[in-house]
């Protein structure tokens, strides 16, 4: 009887933190579950659980653009700053890679859809539209939503040009137009041993991760 009464306070324990939510009954053999199911499933549909100040949430953003033909003369723009190479990359809007990874990072991390429902390529408000502007739009859409940038981390995955010496300046553009500090914008070049559609020099890809915080309850 006392070990059965022990057990009732457990599950009387659980279900006080909303661990679980378990029906007991008290028989002869200690404590028989009849069911089980997560009680924070049920709260989180009656909204019990609601996004606080300072709730963090990650979103991830993967973007590719091949490379256009010499003879297109398209510049090569990458992180809001114009590289020196012969090709610049293939595109509706400036075809800056690493923007757009970002911008569907933090779109994603705000469940605020994607790069193509905020700026779709049928709109021609958007055609040859520098991707700062894309930037700049998602940094005060976020605003609006109540979410602040925590950071952001990107992997450009390119053979050529090398990248590196440019990554600081991709650095404080994406600062400056998200209106954030440096040090919470992170830019890292990869190549990849010749592997792949970036290896063979065909076009460049880009991973990123955001963080964002919610402002106000
Ligand atoms: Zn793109």
């Amino acid at each position: 009887m006392g070990e059965s009464r022990a057990a009732l306070n457990v599950l009387a324990h659980l279900t006080a933190d909303g661990l679980t939510s378990i029906v007991c009954a008290n028989s002869a053999s200690g404590c028989e579950m009849r069911h089980a199911q997560p009680r924070t499933s049920a709260r989180r549909q009656e909204g019990a659980f609601p996004v606080t100040d300072g709730t963090p949430r990650v979103g991830t953003g993967y973007d590719v653009h091949a490379f256009a033909p010499v003879e297109a003369g398209r510049p090569l723009i990458v992180g809001g700053v114009v590289i020196p190479f012969a090709r610049g990359l293939a595109g509706h809007s400036d075809a800056d890679v690493l923007i757009h990874a970002v911008v569907d990072a933090l779109l994603g991390a705000a469940a605020l859809g994607d790069i193509g429902t905020h700026f779709p390529s049928s709109d021609a408000h958007w055609r040859n539209a520098p991707s700062t502007e894309f930037l700049a739009f998602t940094a005060e859409l976020l605003r609006d939503h109540g979410w602040r940038i925590g950071n952001l981390d990107a992997t450009l995955v390119a053979e050529a040009p090398r990248m590196g010496p440019h990554v600081p300046a991709m650095r404080a553009q994406l600062a400056a137009t998200l209106g954030i500090l440096v040090e919470q914008v992170s830019v890292k070049a990869k190549t990849t041993d010749g592997l792949g559609f970036a290896g063979r020099g065909e076009g460049m890809a880009c991973y990123a991760v955001a963080l964002i915080e919610r402002t106000a309850s």
